[in-house]
């Protein structure tokens, strides 16, 4: 049967609920789902209750942004124990720097000419990841852009005139946290963030344990080459459609990619050792 490991629900910067992205992969046939929103958790206890409900896998999950080498590095974390002190701690602090830089884009925005108001930018997830998708949506629900595609191009992507970085945490530090607290770690998207060999290697001996293989903007031909190379220098495989709902990034993908249920098997054994090395 067919999984799904990459999901974003409202928690994050996704439309869907948690409820609901299981109760659609349940009906879509899927034995298994993770949901993996940025730097929070606050979905997976109501996933996980829908889940046991329905009958379907649910693995707590999220995403973590990091940076190396100049290159977006993101990390996946699965089988993560969502009460772990250090890992609450440290996604607080991430979710309130985001706020933070939330605020500095506005300001920002103002400069040029766009007036939105911070509050209504934040009262899009409740007390989740804010991120550019938000300020996107204010800019296009007051007509100041006409989608959010063009938000990115014209003002808040990377080099963009709106555009502020996010506090990160390098990728080590990222591993190190999702070890600690039970999980095991993957990097997501590899294709996008054009990762090669030498960073799969470096990222490998910072503790890496797996490679996302299967995502929706991976071509076959990287698909392919990701899945060759994680087998050849010991890496674990995932994958995921990185759905974040209807109107979004990539829009409704879940469950779109054929990826095996033979994924979660290996994953699951190394979480429980992960935190051990
Ligand atoms: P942030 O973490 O706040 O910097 O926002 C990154 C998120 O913005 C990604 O996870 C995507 O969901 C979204 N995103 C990035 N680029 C685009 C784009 N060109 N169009 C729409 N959404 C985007
Ligand atoms: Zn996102
Ligand atoms: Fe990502
Ligand atoms: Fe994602």
């Amino acid at each position: 049967m067919a999984v799904d490991l990459h999901l974003h629900s409202s928690a994050s910067d996704g439309t869907l609920t948690p409820a609901d992205i299981v109760k659609r992969a349940h009906a879509q046939g899927l034995s298994a789902i993770a949901l993996t929103d940025h730097d929070t958790v606050a979905g997976i206890e109501e996933a996980l209750k829908t889940g046991d409900d329905l009958g379907i896998t649910v693995i707590p999950g999220l995403e973590m942004s990091s940076e190396y080498g100049g290159k977006d590095v993101h990390i996946l974390g699965y089988f993560i124990d969502c009460s772990s002190p250090r890992l609450l701690e440290t996604l607080t602090v991430l979710r309130e720097s985001r706020l933070q830089r939330a605020q500095t884009m506005v300001d920002k925005l103002a400069g040029l000419g766009l007036e939105i108001d911070y509050g209504e930018v934040c009262s899009l997830t409740q007390g989740g990841a804010i991120g550019r998708p938000h300020v996107a949506q204010i800019l296009v629900r007051h007509g100041l852009v006409k989608d959010i595609g063009s938000a990115f191009e014209l003002y808040i992507g990377r080099d963009g005139p709106g555009y502020v970085a996010k506090y990160v945490l390098n990728p080590a530090d990222v591993i190190g946290l999702i070890h600690q607290a039970g999980g095991v770690t993957s990097l997501a998207h590899p294709g996008l963030s054009r990762v090669g060999e030498e960073l799969l290697l470096a990222l490998k001996a910072q503790g890496l344990d797996a490679v996302e293989v299967w995502h929706t903007d991976h071509s076959d031909a990287e698909r392919d080459t990701y899945l060759e190379l994680a087998t050849r220098v010991g890496l674990l495989v995932t994958g995921g459609s990185d759905c974040h709902g209807f109107g979004k990034i990539r829009g409704y993908v879940l469950g779109s990619i054929d990826i095996p249920d033979t994924i979660i098997g290996p994953l699951k054994e190394r979480a429980g050792h992960a935190s051990l090395t």
